[in-house]
């Protein structure tokens, strides 16, 4: 299980794990019916540095590396995957500032994000573009030392409850060199929210559409040169998909768990459900199923560290490859449970409808696919 992890790796892993044990898995269940979207639990993660996981220390992050942040991801999740995968956007926001901005941005946003006193929210995606996300429309036009928005984003997690918004705008021409990154405040006037969407999983944080109207943001706020949003999206996008990927490899680690001790306990015709050949051979392929997968992401997390040129081809293969692996085994793991696993009180029903997004977001598992063979045949489609 701890392969290639150093006494240190092993402590951060255990420090996550003891965290996701003690604060976030008794309340899943309760927190999933009812809505909540636990901030005070979040900020108690950003005391322990799981806020700004890969964010330099001198703006008070942890200064780590990918490969660590997939160790925390995947051992927040065992808990919830929802919860953890928001900590993921919010990380993910706050390395964007941290790479990208200049120094007083950095100085301005990340301390207080670094604590999740405040919180980010990605913004790319678009009701007309979500795969195509070059083809946005939201547009930023320049008056003097502001910025003035238009447009909606979709989609957004953490919407309404996030104090900044990292947002992919455009600034200039059709395509992906006229668009820009520019942080958006809560609280500027023209800025408001949609209703919090109804969806299948991930009810622990809210998904709201972001509105523009006439929403005028100081050019201070852009991070990056115009037209350089787009190249930070992506960026942004490398560690994000390991992030994803490690939280539904925690998920399924939980569901299999789960099915393992259910088994070992359920009896049919005479015998425990574990001493059937057949479901033991279906335990022994989700438990190499979520070895391979968990090995496979610390290496692509490893090549991220490395910059090695391969870096985004392996990223998109490990999320691609595990977040469909972790569904199909959260999956099993409620056929194993039969009826009961279709019941809220057992926890697995959760998994499988969280671990279905993952799926589709951050790229959905097919725009993986053409950035894996974009980089086998040199396509640009
Ligand atoms: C719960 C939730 C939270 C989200 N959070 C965020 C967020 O915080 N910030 C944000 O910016 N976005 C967020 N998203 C949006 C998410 O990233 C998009 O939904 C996703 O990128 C897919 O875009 P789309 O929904 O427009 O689907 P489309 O792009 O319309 O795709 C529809 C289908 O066509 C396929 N497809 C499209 N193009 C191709 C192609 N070239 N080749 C093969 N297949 C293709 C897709 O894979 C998909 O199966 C979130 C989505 C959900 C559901």
């Amino acid at each position: 299980m701890s392969f290639g992890l150093d006494e240190d790796r092993t402590a951060i892993r255990e420090m996550a794990l003891g965290f996701a044990a003690e604060h976030i898995a008794p309340h899943a269940l309760d927190w999933d019916r009812d809505k909540t979207f636990p901030v005070e639990t979040l900020r108690e993660a950003a005391a322990l540095g799981m806020a700004g996981i890969y964010v330099r220390e001198d703006v008070g992050g942890s200064g780590l590396s990918r490969l660590d942040a997939t160790l925390i991801f995947e051992a927040l999740s065992t808990g919830c995957p929802t919860v953890a995968a928001f900590l993921s956007i919010h990380n993910m926001c706050a390395w964007m500032i941290d790479a990208y901005g200049d120094a007083d941005q950095r100085q301005r946003w990340l301390p207080s994000l670094m604590g999740m006193e405040r919180i980010a929210s990605y913004c790319l995606t678009e009701p007309g573009s979500g795969s195509d996300a070059a083809a946005l429309r939201t547009r930023a036009e320049r008056d003097g030392d502001h910025y003035v928005l238009s447009g909606e984003k979709q989609f957004i997690s953490g919407a309404g409850a996030s104090d900044l918004y990292v947002c992919m705008i455009r600034t200039g021409e059709a395509g992906p060199a006229g668009i820009s990154a520019i942080v958006v405040e809560k609280g500027t006037p023209g800025l408001s929210f949609g209703a919090d969407e109804r969806k299948m999983g991930w009810n622990a944080q809210p998904t709201r559409a972001v509105r523009f109207d006439g929403c005028r943001v100081p050019v201070g706020n852009r991070l990056g040169a115009e037209g350089q949003g787009f190249k930070i999206a992506m960026s942004g996008l490398d560690g994000g998909r390991l992030n994803i990927a490690a939280c539904a490899l925690g998920g399924a680690q939980a569901a299999h768990d789960k099915a393992l001790a259910y088994m070992a306990d359920r009896r049919a015709f005479g015998a425990k459900l574990t001493d059937f050949q057949a479901l033991q051979f279906r335990l022994a392929d989700m438990a190499t199923s979520l070895e391979v997968s968990r090995t496979f992401l610390r290496h692509a997390a490893s090549a991220l560290d490395a910059k090695d040129p391969a870096a985004t081809q392996l990223c998109a293969m490990a999320k691609r490859h595990v977040t469909d692996a972790a569904f199909e085994v959260a999956n099993q793991a409620l056929q194993l449970h039969g009826g009961y696993g279709y019941l809220a009180e057992y926890g697995v029903e959760k998994i499988v409808r969280d671990l279905r997004v993952h799926q589709i977001l951050e790229g959905t598992n097919e725009i993986m696919r053409v950035i894996i063979a974009r980089g086998l045949t040199g396509g640009r489609r």
